[in-house]
């Protein structure tokens, strides 16, 4: 894969969204349409390129009609490659940046100081080092007051969702362009969402104002990442694009994002574990990452992410860890709701898996060799129906309906390290 940079916008697509974008046109000049009223009929040509590069047979339900919908893309300009770390002086100049500020976490330093190395035709307005897991509000208003001090122009986050989480909100209280280096799977450098912990209880909101406008993906940065993290990020980024694959507003294009993104990463996690150091597994990692950062940047996420921000947010689990344990139970829980072309598909997305992603994913986490039981992490017994009452108290969009004692079995499950299986 050589390196390479994109730069996205919305569309609508569907028979009869005329209507709709004329509506729109005046403010965006983004919109393109299409009507596929007028090319229901695919030719022998498209025929042949979709059943090569997207699995697609004349059986398959997406071959046969495909329902109207509307994507907005998210506008984010990617540099993705190996040594890409060295386009940041071009891409500040570009922008017209002159006094970046650089955050990171007491374990980066070095990562930040790293950059602040490449800059020296700029003037570096300091770093700030203490970023935080669930981006507390202290935190944040600690580094602006730091901040303050430098009248830095911009904010430029090196690390994983923890520091990119500040630069989130440190440049949607000031209105400072962002640039992120992300180095984990995590993904929240392609969201517009961020999730702030302040006395304790965290919230998340969403605005497009707060989606990093410049992202920097640099292969070489993840070769530190150790091999547990590399393999709960990894299954952190499958996440998203498994629960968007059954979003209530999910899309041809991010499904197509969202099945690209596990296969690579499926394939990528497990080479990574085996040679940590591998630099192809590690680009089609990042690769896969992206991709599944941006479905959840784009699409709504369910029952697996409600549990995961519980769990997270109430018994102070870690983020990636229990994203990876609970994936394989709030899946076995859903799958039987899915429409059936989303169950094939995601079946095939999964090595190993004899077209049931279940049984993909126990076997991808046995791969890896992480740890299985949220009891591992300090979660008590007791802690499962405190647990099981927050996942149903607030009622959420998901393919099935979440019954209180059926999502406590999924929880206890999931607790006790068990292998997940379909047979709630
Ligand atoms: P993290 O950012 O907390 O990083 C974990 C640890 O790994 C830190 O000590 C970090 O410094 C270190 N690290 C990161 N990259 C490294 C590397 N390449 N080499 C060596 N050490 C490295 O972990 P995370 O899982 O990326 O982020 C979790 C946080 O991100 C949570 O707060 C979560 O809520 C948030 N998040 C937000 C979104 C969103 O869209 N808003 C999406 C995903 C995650």
């Amino acid at each position: 894969m050589t390196a390479f940079r994109t730069v996205a916008a919305p569309r609508l697509f569907g028979a009869g969204v005329a209507g709709i974008g004329l509506s729109l046109l005046p403010r965006s000049k983004y919109i393109y349409l299409r009507s596929s009223a007028s090319s229901q009929k695919l030719s022998p040509h498209f025929s042949r390129y979709a059943s090569r590069h997207y699995s697609i047979s004349p059986s398959d339900p997406l071959y046969k009609s495909m329902e109207p919908f509307t994507y907005t893309q998210n506008p984010s300009r990617v540099i993705f490659g190996s040594g890409t770390l060295k386009q940041l002086p071009a891409e500040l100049t570009r922008q017209n940046l002159s006094k970046p500020l650089l955050l990171s976490t007491p374990e980066q330093v070095s990562h930040a100081e790293n950059v602040k190395s490449l800059l020296t035709d700029f003037t570096v307005a300091g770093i700030f080092s203490r970023a935080t897991m669930h981006t507390p509000t202290e935190i944040t208003d600690e580094a602006l007051e730091y901040m303050k001090s430098t009248a830095a122009d911009c904010l430029i986050s090196i690390g994983g969702g923890s520091t990119i989480g500040l630069g989130k909100a440190m440049s949607i209280r000031t209105g400072l362009p962002h640039i992120c280096i992300p180095t984990t799977y995590a993904g929240s450098e392609m969201t517009p969402i961020l999730g702030e912990t302040a006395a304790g209880v965290k919230k998340t909101r969403s605005d497009p104002k707060i989606l990093p406008g410049t992202v920097v993906y640099d292969v070489d940065l993840t070769m530190t990442l150790p091999v547990g993290m590399s393999s709960t990020s990894g299954v952190n980024a499958i996440a998203h694009s498994v629960e968007a694959l059954y979003a209530t507003n999910a899309n041809p294009i991010t499904s197509h994002l969202a099945l690209e993104g596990i296969r690579a990463l499926a394939v990528s996690l497990p080479q990574i574990v085996a040679s940590p150091q591998s630099p192809e597994a590690r680009q089609l990692a990042l690769y896969g990452a992206w991709l599944c950062g941006g479905c959840l940047g784009s699409v709504g996420m369910s029952l697996h992410h409600k549990l995961c921000h519980t769990l997270g947010g109430t018994f102070n689990l870690p983020h990636a860890q229990t994203h990876t344990i609970v994936l394989p139970h709030a899946l076995a829980y859903n799958f039987p709701k899915l429409k059936p072309d989303v169950q094939k598909r995601l079946g095939d997305a999964f090595p190993d898996s004899n077209g049931d992603p279940v049984v993909g994913l126990n076997v991808l986490l046995d791969k890896l060799g992480v740890e299985k039981g949220l009891k591992a992490y300090g979660m008590k017994e007791e802690d499962i129906d405190k647990a099981a009452d927050i996942a149903v108290s607030n009622p959420y969009a998901n393919p099935r309906t979440v019954v209180r004692d059926e999502i406590r079995e999924v929880i206890r499950r999931a607790w006790a390290g068990e292998p997940a299986k379909q047979d709630l």
